[in-house]
C-alpha cells in the first residue's frame, strides 16, 4: 500500500522500498564524492520520511518505535550514509520535541517536520567523547537574557547544512564546571558560529561530520532546549548513546551485505554454509531487537549492540571475501560496506560495548 503522493504510511508500504531503490542506486557515487546527500534527503522529504518522528500537531505521522525501527533497518540497507545523517536529525528533532519550552517547539518542528528546516545534534561531549578531559570541551556561563556558549563540540553531522544544532554544554562557574548541563538549539547564523571543516573519514565522509566552534556565542533563553539540570541526557527522549537506533543501523548494513553474500551463493555451493549461519544470526538478532522494543528485552542493550557490532563486521568481510579482489577494487559495494562497518566500532559506542568488542577482536573469552 502507497500513501497519497507517494508518502510512505507504514513499514510496509510499497514506497519504502521504492525509496530504497532510489537511495541505493545513489549510495556508491555518494561515497566516491564525499558531496552532502541532498539529494537523498529531498527524497526522503518527498516520500514523508521526516514525518515518521513527529507528532500530528507538528504534521507528522508519530509513527511508533517498532515502525521508526523497521524503516530504519530498510533504508540502512539500501544508504547507510543518508540514514545515520537523518538519525542525527531526529534526535536533534526529538530533544526539541521533548522540551518544556513551548515557544522553541512551535516555532521549529513545523519547519523540521516538512523538512523545510535542518536540526542536528552535538551532545557526545557529554557521553562518548572527550570524557576523560578535565575541562569541558563546550561550556556555558549565565549572562542577560541567555548563556554564552564558549568552545566547540568535536562531531556534529551535517552542521554545515544545518539551520540548527542543538549542543550540549557544561554550566561554568567562574573557571570550574559544574554538575550542570544545558541543551540548547543554536541557530547556525548568530555571531561567533562557526562550522570546521568536515573531516575525510574512513566511510561515511558524505555525512560531513565535523566540529562546531562556538566563540563567545550569545544563546538567548528562547533557544534552550533543556537545563541547566545535572545529567541533561538523561532527561528527556533523544539520541541516547549505544541505543537500540544504533544497533538497527548496524543490523541493516549486515542485512546490505548477507543479501550480497545469499546472491553469491546461489551460484557458489561452497559459500552456502557462511550464508546460512550468518543469515540465521542475523535473524535472531534482528528477533532480540524487536523484542526489546516491545518492552520484553532478551538481553540489555548493550549486549545487542555488541551482538550487532560484531555481526556487522563479520557480515562485511565475508560479502567482500565472496567478492574476492573485485570487491577489493574501489566502487565495488562490499569494500564500502567493510569501511562503513568500522564505524560502528566508534559511533555512540558506550564503554562496555567497546571492550566487549575489542575483547573478540583480541580472541579472549570475557
Ligand atoms: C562519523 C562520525 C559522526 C559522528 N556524528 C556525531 C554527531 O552528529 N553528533 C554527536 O554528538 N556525535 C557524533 N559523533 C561522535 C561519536 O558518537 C563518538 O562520541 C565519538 O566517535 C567518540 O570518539 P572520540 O575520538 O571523540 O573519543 P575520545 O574519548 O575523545 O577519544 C579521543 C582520543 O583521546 C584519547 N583517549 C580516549 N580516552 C582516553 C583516556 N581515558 N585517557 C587518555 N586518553 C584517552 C585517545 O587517544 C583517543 O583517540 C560522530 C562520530 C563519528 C566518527
Amino acid at each position: 500500500m502507497m500513501g497519497a503522493a507517494g508518502v510512505i504510511t507504514s513499514p510496509d508500504d510499497a514506497a519504502l522500498a521504492e525509496l530504497c531503490g532510489a537511495l541505493s542506486a545513489l549510495a556508491e557515487p555518494l561515497d566516491a564524492s564525499g558531496d552532502w546527500p541532498a539529494e537523498q534527503l529531498r527524497l526522503c522529504g518527498q516520500y514523508g520520511v521526516y514525518q515518521w518522528f513527529a507528532d500530528a500537531a507538528w504534521g507528522g505521522q508519530a509513527w511508533d518505535q517498532q515502525s521508526v525501527l523497521r524503516g530504519y533497518l530498510a533504508l540502512s540497507a539500501a544508504c547507510l550514509t543518508t540514514t545515520f545523517v537523518l538519525t542525527q536529525r531526529d534526535g536533534a528533532c526529538r530533544r526539541i520535541e521533548s522540551s518544556s519550552n513551548e515557544e522553541l517547539r512551535r516555532r521549529l518542528l513545523a519547519g523540521l517536520t516538512r523538512g523545510e528546516l535542518f536540526a542536528t545534534v552535538g551532545i557526545s561531549h557529554l557521553t562518548t567523547s572527550r570524557r576523560h578531559l578535565t575541562t569541558p570541551v563546550l561550556r556555558a556561563r549565565r549572562a542577560a537574557g541567555g548563556f554564552v556558549l564558549e568552545g566547540f563540540s568535536p562531531w556534529v553531522t551535517g552542521a554545515d547544512h544545518a539551520d540548527y544544532v542543538v549542543v550540549g554544554a557544561t554550566l561554568m562557574r567562574g573557571s570550574e564546571p559544574t554538575t550542570q548541563q544545558l541543551l540548547a538549539a543554536v541557530p547556525t547564523n548568530l555571531p561567533g558560529v562557526r562550522c570546521g571543516e568536515p573531516a575525510k573519514l574512513v566511510g561515511l565522509s558524505a555525512s560531513h561530520t565535523g566540529p562546531f566552534h562556538l566563540d563567545n556565542v550569545l544563546v538567548g533563553d528562547e533557544w534552550i532546549v533543556a537545563g541547566p539540570v545535572e545529567n541533561v541526557m538523561s532527561s528527556g527522549a533523544g539520541a541516547g548513546t549505544g541505543g537500540l537506533g544504533t544497533s538497527t543501523l548496524a543490523l541493516g548494513l549486515g542485512r546490505a551485505a548477507l543479501a550480497f553474500l545469499a546472491h553469491e551463493a546461489d551460484q557458489r555451493p561452497e559459500l552456502a554454509g557462511p550464508r546460512e549461519a550468518l543469515a540465521a544470526e542475523l535473524a535472531a538478532t534482528t528477533d532480540d531487537l524487536f523484542s526489546a522494543v516491545r518492552g520484553q528485552p532478551a538481553c540489555s542493550t548493550d549486549e545487542l549492540r555488541q551482538r550487532a557490532n560484531s555481526l556487522v563486521l563479520r557480515a562485511t568481510q565475508a560479502a567482500l571475501g565472496a567478492a574476492k579482489g573485485a570487491g577489493y577494487v574501489a566502487g565495488h559495494p562490499a569494500g564500502r560496506w567493510c569501511r562503513e562497518a568500522l564505524f560502528f566500532l566508534v559511533w555512540s559506542c558506550p564503554q562496555g560495548v567497546l571492550a566487549a568488542n575489542l575483547c573478540e577482536l583480541a580472541g579472549i573469552l570475557e
